[in-house]
């Protein structure tokens, strides 16, 4: 599929001229034929057609691939995994450097890094090895971005507050986020909360390490999997605050577990458009700038 998605124009086109002559056939029918009952046949648009052999091609490629790479299919297919594709820089902060779209686009490939053996560290340079590399820790800088994007969205919603890193709990360790409604819950729809940010990669050994039961292989299972035991994890962990709390788990990648889904649908009811479309893409972008900080070409 190219690492984007993108059906070939050879598959394209006799899907497209087969939807084009059956619409035509259905509109010319009742003009060169004024006797004729129209019939009422469910037309078949290009979009469907085409959607039923990318779905095919899809779980051909996912059948082909080892776990790890059928994971990075199905992360660089999520949300935050592929709005830096479409994103239009239009302002500085939504720019991609030719380095950065260069090791995307490598990774979306499967193809990974050059080298066999980790410049670094002279480990195997297996998929996913520069995001696990101990000489590497680089990445891990994409948590503060993501708070940062993530806290200015909130706080240019009406009627909300949003603190990053709120002081005033009995412990040193603090939640990410905090949002306080100056109207009320009704008003904004948004209640007081804090968030945990979590930024993991899907290829750390416990994330490796996750399966299912009875077999079960499937590759987004396997990373909801993952993503809900770091979000249990942190909610066990949580330092204590009389707030309601949400973790908010990414991977590297772009991937989020059922919950943080709620949480970003949650925003998504009181933010603008304009603002909410703006943090998704921040977000893909701020994660990928640190998935490839330390990808060597
Ligand atoms: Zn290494």
């Amino acid at each position: 599929m190219g690492g984007l998605g993108i059906l070939s124009y050879k598959t394209v086109a006799p899907q497209a001229y087969a939807a084009a002559s059956e619409v035509a056939d259905t509109t010319l029918a009742p003009i060169l034929n004024p006797g004729s009952l129209p019939d009422s046949i469910q037309l078949i648009t290009q979009h469907e057609r085409c959607q039923e052999i990318f779905s095919g091609n899809k779980e051909a490629l996912l059948g082909s691939l080892n776990p790890e790479q059928a994971k990075a299919v199905v992360e660089a297919s999520s949300k935050l995994g592929r709005v830096w594709l479409t994103t239009i820089p239009f302002q500085p902060s939504l720019r991609l450097t030719d380095f950065e779209v260069a090791a995307a686009l490598q990774l979306r490939t499967l193809t990974g890094e050059r080298e066999a053996h980790c410049t670094r560290c002279g480990e195997a340079n297996f998929f996913g090895h520069p995001e696990v590399c101990l000489e590497r820790k680089f990445w891990r800088a994409a948590r503060h971005g993501a708070k940062r994007i993530i806290g200015q969205a909130l706080a240019s919603t009406p009627g909300t507050r949003a603190r990053l890193e709120p002081l005033g709990h009995q412990t040193s360790r603090r939640n990410d986020i905090q949002t306080i409604t100056l109207l009320g819950s009704q008003a904004t729809g948004l209640a007081n909360a804090e968030y945990d940010l979590t930024v993991i990669s899907l290829a750390s050994k416990d994330a490796r390490a996750t399966s299912l039961p009875n077999q079960d292989t499937d590759p987004s299972r396997v990373t909801n999997k993952y993503l809900d035991s770091v979000a249990d994890l942190t909610v066990r962990h949580r330092p204590r605050s009389n707030l309601p709390f949400h973790p908010i788990v990414f991977s590297l990648g772009g991937m989020m577990n059922g919950s943080t889904t709620k949480v970003f649908a949650s925003w998504k009811r009181v933010m603008t458009r304009g603002t909410y479309n703006l943090m998704l893409k921040r977000l893909s972008l701020c994660l990928l700038q640190a998935r490839v900080r330390s990808f060597e070409l």
